[in-house]
């Protein structure tokens, strides 16, 4: 029981009637670790937060305990786009997250790296140097951006330890990016954790390339698709392709403990997400 105690464990939560209401929820199932989106993730309208909305999160923030929360930035921010509006307004986009999340107190937050249709090397290049000019455009700023590994769906860069990597190297803020590794991508890119052997190896091959310990966040997530699928389909945890062995080694890595890790399954209603956790809590074994 200490040890499923230690545990930083939650879940995607809503922010339906303000912000704030995220932590109560994910307080009501058990979350230790929690993330939201901010604003609608499909629309470049960003509300103004109020200060009334920062005092509220504060208060939700002490009464909970949950002091591990990350935001998931809006999907519509591609750096690496061949449309120089795309770009224009993810960089717009992209500097008002990072100064919410500093103003909400909030130290990481998600991003997808993006992607376009020109040369991987030149996309990648783009993307780092959009990070560069955001993160120099915020004064201060205390908020880590975790570039998230993709499926590798389509054009999309970041689906392998080197990319990311290599996005990294090229930011000149370096310590303002870290990682963020979400189980159904790194299995659709093709990473075969779903034995013991197997992810010691990823394991060893992340640390190796981009070290652990700029490993800031898990998303639990199975997979609806197959290893090396490149389709980015999520499924509850023991009803995908990935299989229970591989989160059973994921929940009692200890590397790991200290590493919030959030669910982001389709049946997103809290009995779903609590049953998700029980399930993940009872792999955890007591030696
Ligand atoms: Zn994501
Ligand atoms: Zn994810």
């Amino acid at each position: 029981m200490k040890k499923k105690n230690t545990q930083l464990l939650g879940a995607h939560m809503s922010i339906a009637g303000g912000i704030e209401n995220a932590y109560g929820r994910g307080a009501s199932i058990g979350c230790t670790a929690i993330q939201f989106f901010t604003h609608s993730n499909r629309q470049w309208a960003m509300k103004e937060i109020s200060d009334s909305t920062i005092r509220a999160v504060q208060e939700a923030q002490n009464k909970t305990g949950i002091t591990h929360a990350m935001v998931h930035a809006s999907y519509l921010i591609n750096l690496g786009s061949d449309t120089a509006a795309t770009v224009k307004h993810s960089l717009i986009t992209l500097k008002k997250e990072i100064e919410q999340c500093n103003a909400l107190g909030i130290n990481y937050l998600v991003l997808h790296p993006g992607g376009g249709k020109s040369d991987p090397q030149k996309v990648m290049q783009q993307i780092s140097a959009g990070l560069t000019e955001v993160l120099q455009g915020v004064p201060h700023n205390k908020t880590m951006i975790l570039l998230e590994i993709m499926a590798g769906q389509g054009s999309h860069v970041g689906s392998t330890f080197e990319e990311l990597a290599y996005l990294r190297s090229n930011v000149h803020e370096k310590k303002n990016i870290g990682f963020c590794i979400d189980t159904c991508h790194l299995w659709a890119a093709g990473y075969d954790f779903s034995t013991e052997k197997g992810y010691k190896k990823v394991f060893e091959e992340f640390d190796t390339i981009l070290g652990i310990s700029h490993l800031k966040a898990i998303h639990l997530n199975d997979s609806k698709q197959k290893l090396g699928s490149h389709v980015d389909r999520h499924a509850e945890i023991g009803e995908g392709t990935i299989g229970l062995e591989a989160f059973r080694l994921l929940m009692n890595d200890k590397q790991l403990y200290s590493i919030p890790k959030v669910l982001e399954t389709p049946k997103d209603e809290l009995e779903d997400y609590a049953r998700n956790m029980h399930l993940l809590y009872s792999l955890v074994s007591d030696n």
